[in-house]
């Protein structure tokens, strides 16, 4: 599913498969400083089958700001015929606390597929961001490699961001190929929230506190602090009496 970050600014979320790998052309450095956009609220509940009261929802958004995150992704105006469990995004919208100078996208699923040939007509269309997702988790980074390359050729570094999902576990290797080739905005999930890792084409979010855990023993800044992240994702686990899919959150769990 390619999904579009509406209101303002608007981004675009899209599938691209990573099948390709390669080993030739050098790697570049890393980028001094990465936005995070935190996406468990939407990406992350989206895929709850019991719904999730909005109190929590707005207290899990507010304990990210509070954490330092820049973008939250609050909310789908999706049908609640098609995702019940966002039919309360306008209660959810006026509920959270908006931090100055942070931005609370949300998605409307509109729509279909794309690939990496048709990014430049995406960012012809006014999309100031582009979100390339291996949503199902299956790339590796070679592949990551090839497929930024070619969108490289026609849409600008900076309007470009990377969407990794860890299903086999390829999830940071490949968003730090992504950083080594000049991307400098990445798509995580606190408590890797989104898709169940248990069920068959399970799909976890790459989990925020695991990449900035990376980013920050590669001194890159974020400004996120990650034991206040590390507490929202552990609210969240609790409300959601589920285990967080945090590597992070695992090592340094009390429970
Ligand atoms: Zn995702």
């Amino acid at each position: 599913m390619a999904t579009m970050r509406k209101v303002v600014p608007r981004r675009l979320v899209g599938l691209a498969t990573l099948r390709a790998v390669s080993t030739s052309s050098p790697m570049g450095t890393l980028p001094k400083q990465v936005k995070i956009v935190e996406v468990g609220p939407r990406d992350g509940l989206q895929n709850e089958k019991n719904i999730v009261p909005t109190a929590v929802k707005i207290k899990l958004i507010d304990m990210l700001s509070e954490a330092g995150l820049p973008v939250i992704e609050a909310t789908s105006f999706v049908s609640p015929k098609w995702v019940p469990q966002m039919a309360d995004h306008t209660e959810v919208l006026k509920g959270i606390r908006k931090f100055p100078g942070r931005n609370y996208p949300v998605l409307t699923p509109n729509l279909k597929g794309f690939e990496s040939a048709v990014s430049k007509k995406l960012y012809s269309m006014g999309c100031y961001e582009i979100s390339l997702g291996d949503t199902i988790g299956v790339g590796t980074p070679g592949a990551m490699k090839d497929m930024l390359s070619a969108v490289m050729r026609e849409v600008p570094l900076a309007a470009l961001a990377v969407h990794c999902h860890d299903t086999y576990g390829q999830a940071l290797a490949n968003t730090l190929m992504a950083l080594q080739m000049g991307v400098s905005v990445v798509d995580a999930s606190v408590a890797g929230l989104g898709g169940c890792p248990y069920a068959q084409g399970a799909s976890g979010n790459l989990a925020t506190e695991d990449l900035v855990y990376m980013l920050e023993g590669l001194g890159i800044h974020t400004g996120v602090n990650l034991q206040k992240l590390l507490e929202a994702g552990d609210f969240i686990c609790q409300a959601l009496n589920r285990k967080t899919g945090s590597k992070v959150a695992q090592a340094t769990c009390k429970l």
